[in-house]
């Protein structure tokens, strides 16, 4: 990475869904490099941040800025091209191999048009040899080198969520927003992945936003925590910080909780 990623910054984020106001007034910043967490409960305005944050939702009131571009009204595409790339809750790989899935991530940034590619005329060609070999670096960084040529059909559920990531990642992102990037993965998996998002923020120096459920992971992973609740920024601060407020604890972990596990009342609520 050249240069370091611009923060981010959600300043007075509102949005609305017909009476229901899914952010009220919500801001924080994303230093640069850090690692940010986003938690909160079920219906917290999470998501609902993530697609702000992505362009798939437009905020009634408040902006989004990227350094000093301003990414409220963008639509998707042009955001990701900016820097911004995300994963979703739900695994969205295609068919093909774990290296197709990384190309399609390449296809944004392919400066040779769909016809000159399709004629395999020389510039396009030596374009798309570059990005297979960058694709195959970013396998590599997110543990997914051996497996380049496999169907992802065939893999396991944890290195599918990775194939995400690592798609992702192929945009060249200064900002990578994770929804859930450990979901339903057993412990092996979580640890593995855990590694490779800090792997990826060190080689990479890019700045990553995190939706994760996973307290134990949040208190590992985050430099920074704001947590929401039914729309609201209730706190924000150090894992730490976050961890010993009271409103959280009543929010969130319930109360008068001294584990990092969330009560089993919220487990329900959040499953
Ligand atoms: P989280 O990701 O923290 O669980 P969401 O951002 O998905 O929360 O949802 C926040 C609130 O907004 C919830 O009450 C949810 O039902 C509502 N909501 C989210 N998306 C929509 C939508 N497209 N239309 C109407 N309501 C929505
Ligand atoms: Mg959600």
């Amino acid at each position: 990475m050249s240069q370091p990623p611009p923060p981010l910054r959600v300043d007075d984020v509102t949005v609305r869904f017909a009476g229901l106001t899914a952010l009220d007034s919500v801001g924080f910043t994303v230093t640069p490099g850090s690692v940010h967490a986003l938690i909160g409960p079920n219906g917290a305005g999470k998501s609902t941040c993530f697609n702000v944050l992505s362009g798939l939702c437009r905020p009634a009131n408040g902006r989004v800025l990227l350094g000093d571009r301003d990414l409220t009204r963008m639509p998707p595409h042009r955001i990701a091209l900016l820097g911004v790339a995300r994963t979703f809750q739900n695994i969205v790989t295609t068919a093909g191999t774990v290296g197709d899935n990384l190309m399609l991530g390449r296809h944004a940034l392919s400066r040779a048009g769909y016809t000159a590619t399709a004629l395999r005329l020389p510039g396009a060609v030596r374009e798309q040899r570059g990005h297979r070999a960058r694709a195959r670096e970013i396998a590599e960084l997110t543990g997914l080198g051996a497996l380049f040529d496999t169907p992802v059909a065939l893999l396991s559920y944890g290195d599918r969520k990775r194939v995400e990531l690592a798609r992702a990642l192929c945009l060249e992102p200064r900002v990578l927003l994770l929804d859930e990037p450990v979901a339903g993965m057993n412990s092996g998996e979580r640890a593995r992945t855990v590694e490779v998002v800090r792997t990826v923020r060190e080689e990479l120096g890019l700045s990553v936003v995190l939706v994760e459920h996973d307290m134990g992971l949040v208190m590992r992973l985050a430099d920074e925590v704001t947590v929401l609740d039914f729309g609201r920024r209730i706190a924000a601060g150090t894992p730490d910080e976050v961890r010993r407020d009271p409103e959280v604890r009543r929010a969130y972990l319930g109360t008068p909780a001294t584990s990092d596990t969330p009560s089993p009342a919220h487990q329900e609520h959040i499953a």
